[in-house]
């Protein structure tokens, strides 16, 4: 089956780029210009991918992240940003974004993100859940439990732990943890790990449940009982 792209961007121009270059790759391509339209058409009929323009006419593209990631639909988006705005970049990336292109854009690039977010959401439909105690985690649905409680998990969350559950039992470093998941031009925040960690244990430890995610003194963390 086709991949259907979906393209949520409100200047005209960049759109009918986009669509073109997407269609010369063999995509079935969509585009809309406002947010509303966007919504209706993703619940309508879901596309493979969306890449979405941050400032809309209407509803921002971040209110849309966050409202799809909310009803749990975790179709892969690549936001578009303009150059520099990297306060839009982990604004997006934190509302459950899944990568950025910054604008202006060469297609070569835009076609690299689109094949790897493409890649990345076939590859965990098919994958068995991690477990680690009571705590399971389905690369699929992209949810995570704890005994029968739901735990739901931004994109970065969600990364974080997979990475974790992926190295059960064994430390790894800030360093380590660092290159992973924000292996970008992130800009150098330097408590960004110690954020996401505390994040993290807020969703796995409730009602006294023991910790899983352990501190390991002076050299990063560990997941283990
Ligand atoms: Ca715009």
């Amino acid at each position: 089956m086709l991949d259907r792209i979906l393209i949520v961007e409100d200047e005209e121009g960049i759109a009918k780029i986009l669509e073109r270059h997407l269609r010369y790759e063999g995509y079935q391509v969509e585009a809309v210009g406002d947010g509303e339209s966007a919504l209706r058409r993703i619940f309508e009929e879901p596309p493979s991918l969306i890449l979405l323009d941050l400032t809309l006419p209407d509803i921002d593209g971040l209110s849309i992240t966050r409202e799809l990631r909310d009803a749990n639909i975790d179709i892969p988006i690549i936001i578009l940003t303009a150059r520099d705005a990297i306060p839009d970049r982990v604004t997006g990336l934190d509302a459950g974004a899944d990568d950025y292109l910054t604008k202006p854009f060469h297609t070569d690039e835009v076609m690299a993100h689109v094949r790897a977010q493409l890649r990345r959401s076939a590859g965990a439909k098919g994958k068995d859940p991690y477990k680690l105690a009571d705590l399971t985690l389905d690369p699929g649905s992209r949810l995570a439990h704890r005994g029968e409680r739901v735990i739901n998990l931004t994109a970065k969350e969600y990364e974080l732990l997979e990475f974790f559950m992926r190295h059960p039992n064994q430390v790894l470093t800030r360093d380590q943890i660092f290159d992973h998941i924000w292996g970008y031009d992130f800009g150098g925040e330097s408590n960004i790990i110690e954020v996401y960690v505390r994040y993290l244990r807020t969703k796995l430890e409730k009602e006294n449940e023991p910790r899983l995610l352990h501190t390991v003194r002076g050299m990063g963390y560990a997941l283990r009982e």
